[in-house]
């Protein structure tokens, strides 16, 4: 690991300075550190080489979840554990404590926030090997688009055709969850979705937040009657990425779906919120003809790569699945 500099500021407006080019004290190349489970493992591979880690725990962020009836206010700094066990999250937002509970392993858990997951960078093998340069490092080429590309993206992908790594940012789009922001010009508020777009031409990156903002916190609107459930395929039980997921959401009117919202996981460069899918649903008799239907809306425009067109299948099974178990 290279050398680098360490800050503790005790205010919000302190990480801010030190995290703005130009500002006192700031150098450019400062990153905020929370958990460190993704930044710090960076770090140790020589893919991250920030020159100061600036760490955000002792600014009196916000940490934890907020009953605010009727919806729900989690704190940037809130680990994957509190969010997993919170009773009102199991109760209302199911899909978002099912996600976080097969992120990752309980020990990760324990540190990781949810700031940090849905910031994580991709888990594209290239990507974190320092010897390759590949496009998203600042290359001129994806070396995954025609070499080992098993577990990337079949939706939206190039020029980088890495996945998104996170289980719980699916599930809080698909909750309609917006970010709290705050930054050198003040806070901003935007959906969760807003904070994620496929990285292209010069933004070599997978977010739209920052690098001088922070995420202070998460508003979950109220659940509304509505039905949420998270499911993962992995290539093993637990402590793996997902090879697919889908966060589904469904309010239903009798056997009317009023509205839905489907979103997948581990399949494209965002958290890929499956329009057709929820067109395909909306207005619809809930069962089986129309579950069959938004299964193969939710994979439209897919273009598998050579190795992963398993995912196209697996994704199906999982929206089928997800939406049966929201109607019984
Ligand atoms: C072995 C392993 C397995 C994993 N498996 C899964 C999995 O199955 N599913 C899954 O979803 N995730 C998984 N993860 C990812 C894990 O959930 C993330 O590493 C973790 O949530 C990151 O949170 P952190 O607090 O440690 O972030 P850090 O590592 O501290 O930070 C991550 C990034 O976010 C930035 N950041 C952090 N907080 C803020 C903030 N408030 N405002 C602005 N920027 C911020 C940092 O600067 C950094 O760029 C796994 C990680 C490991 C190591
Ligand atoms: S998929 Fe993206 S991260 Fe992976 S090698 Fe290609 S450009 Fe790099």
């Amino acid at each position: 690991m290279r050398p680098f500099a360490y800050a503790s500021p005790r205010t919000a407006d302190e990480i801010i300075a030190l995290l703005t080019p130009g500002s006192a004290g700031a150098d450019g190349a400062s990153r905020p550190l929370a958990g460190g489970t993704d930044l710090l493992t960076l770090m140790k591979a020589d893919v991250a080489t920030p020159s100061r880690l600036v760490d955000i725990k002792r600014a009196g962020l916000p940490k934890g979840i907020e009953e605010t009836p009727p919806g729900l206010v989690v704190g940037g700094l809130t680990t994957l554990a509190q969010i997993e066990t919170h009773p009102a999250v199991r109760a209302r937002y199911p899909a978002l404590a099912e996600a976080t509970a097969v992120a990752a392993t309980a020990q990760l858990r324990n540190v990781a926030t949810v700031a940090g997951n849905l910031l994580q960078r991709p888990r594209c093998w290239y990507f974190r090997n320092p010897r390759i340069a590949c496009w998203l490092k600042g290359g001129d080429h994806c070396p995954a688009r025609d070499g080992e590309n098993q577990l990337h993206a079949i939706l939206g992908g190039g020029p980088c055709h890495a996945v998104h790594p996170s289980d719980v940012a699916p599930a809080l789009v698909a909750l309609d969850a917006d970010a709290r922001l705050r930054g050198p010009g003040g806070e901003r508020t935007v959906p969760v979705e807003g904070l994620f777009a496929a990285p292209e031409g010069g933004r070599r990156r997978e977010t739209l937040v920052g690098s001088d903002e922070l995420l202070l916190a998460l508003r979950l609107p109220p659940a509304d009657g509505s039905r949420s459930t998270y499911l993962k395929s992995m290539d093993r039980k637990v402590w793996a990425f997902a090879l697919a997921g889908v966060a589904a959401r469904l309010r239903l009117d009798g056997r009317r779906v009023a509205e839905a919202r489907i979103v997948l996981g581990g399949v494209a460069p965002v958290p890929w919120r499956a329009h057709e899918a929820e067109r395909a649903l909306e207005g619809a008799e809930a069962g089986p003809a129309a579950w069959d239907r938004a299964a193969n809306a939710a994979l439209t425009g897919a273009a598998p790569l050579r190795h992963n067109a398993y995912k196209l299948p697996l994704a199906r099974a999982l929206v089928r699945r997800a939406l049966e178990s929201l109607a019984t």
